[in-house]
């Protein structure tokens, strides 16, 4: 088939600036998610490089085509300086940026000597094919499961880096070609429209990765608490269910704990509220250090706490909240001003609860709530077995 290419060149400079529209509004509407702006960027780019390599009849082709190389180079830098800001890494060092930049202008101008196409085309291949495998790399190992967005960018990368590494075999295969056409060996099309997929696709990759994001933060903020991130109460009934039906089914044992800090009311007359916020995320920093990952804690609202312990019963429940109690008063205690030490200690009074045959999870966490009342009544700083261990007794 043959294709026109002032015909494909103006179908794909519209399609880029429409994508470079894209990506602008993404970043006005998402200023606050990194990379977004480099994205833009390097969509703009990606106008006035078609736009000269058009003009490359009506002005020195070798000046119009190395111009249009280097915008192709610094918009594929500036997606990549993008992509490692989304996804939480460093932006590209000075250093590196420099490095590209030799990468990029010593080669050129070789082939500007030279006066060779081939020689800057299979170099400007060499160079997009390069920061292509970088951003696939980047993006495959950073993709997390349900950031199906992010993977699928980076394989578009990926096919991209494998596109460019061919051309620049080709051209280095069928030796050097003349200046004069734009097209001398017919790859200008199939690079067009390369250019055209790869343009649209890694646009709306783009854009579903920041939707992908703002999912990621919505479900955060709909599941968590936004003081200590532990789980809320909604989160931990959708998990304490799968958990539940879980141990059942398995005939594991399961066990609840309740805990309530002591005194919180002084903690806060002491150390002000902001302190106060600090104690309860340095308990949930110490729950965080004696559970296990397969264990599920929830902040149940104020200073009480609630976690279901798989496969434990009530006495290794039990040897975890002693556990518990203990690392949340080394936690704390390195919160206190040394200076002035709070005339109390930092605790935790806890309730155990296993799971009985056919009970439901609502009915152990009203059990081990009563023990936790028993456990305030008997002094604090303590841990009480609901109905008197009844629960270790029975299966589930
Ligand atoms: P007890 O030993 O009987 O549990 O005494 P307590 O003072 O801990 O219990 P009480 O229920 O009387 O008071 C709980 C306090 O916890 C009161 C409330 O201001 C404080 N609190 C609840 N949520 C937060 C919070 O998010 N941050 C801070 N700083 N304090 C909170
Ligand atoms: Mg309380
Ligand atoms: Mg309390």
């Amino acid at each position: 088939m043959q294709f026109d290419i002032r015909t494909l060149l103006v179908a794909v400079t519209l399609a880029t600036a429409f994508c470079a529209g894209a990506r602008i509004l993404l970043w006005r509407m998402h200023r606050g998610i990194p990379g977004v702006g480099q994205w833009a960027w390097a969509g703009v780019l990606g106008v006035p490089a078609l736009i000269l390599i058009a003009a490359s009849d009506a002005m020195p082709q070798m000046l119009s085509l190395s111009l249009a190389q280097i915008l192709i180079a610094t918009g594929i830098v500036l997606a990549w300086d993008g992509f490692r800001r989304f996804i939480g890494r460093a932006a590209l060092s000075p250093l590196t940026l420099g490095l590209l930049a030799m990468g990029v202008l010593s080669p050129l101008a070789i082939a500007h000597i030279g006066q060779s196409l081939t020689m800057r085309a299979a170099l400007n291949a060499l160079v997009i094919a390069l920061i292509s495998a970088l951003i696939a790399r980047e993006l495959l190992f950073a993709a997390k499961s349900g950031q199906s967005a992010m993977r699928a960018t980076g394989w578009l990368y990926a096919f991209n880096a494998a596109f460019f590494l061919v051309r620049a075999i080709i051209a280095i295969a069928r030796g050097d070609e003349p200046v004069g056409q734009l097209n001398p060996d017919g790859f200008a099309a199939v690079a067009l429209l390369w250019w055209l997929c790869m343009t649209v696709a890694v646009t709306l990759g783009m854009v579903l990765m920041t939707g992908e994001r703002l999912q990621r933060v919505l479900d955060r903020q709909a599941s968590r608490d936004p003081l200590t991130g532990a789980l809320n109460r909604r989160a931990f009934s959708v998990v304490a269910e799968k958990v539940v039906a879980h141990a059942r089914r398995n005939g594991q044992p399961l066990s609840v704990l309740m805990m309530d800090l002591d005194h919180f009311k002084l903690v806060n007359d002491h150390f002000g509220h902001g302190g106060g916020d600090d104690v309860l995320c340095r308990f949930v920093a110490a729950a965080d250090r004696v559970l296990r990952g397969e264990d599920v804690f929830c902040r149940f609202g104020g200073e009480e706490f609630v976690a279901l312990l798989s496969g434990s019963s009530a006495d290794r429940a039990q040897a975890v909240a002693e556990r518990l109690r203990a690392v949340y008063a080394e936690e704390a205690a390195t919160a206190a001003d040394v200076a002035h030490p709070p005339p109390f200690t930092f605790s935790v009074s806890v309730g155990v609860a296993e799971l009985r045959a056919g009970e439901g999870i609502d009915s152990a966490i009203r059990r081990a709530d009563k023990a936790l009342y028993q456990a305030k009544a008997m002094g604090r700083n303590r841990c009480e077995l609901a109905d008197d261990g009844l629960g270790a007794a029975a299966t589930v």
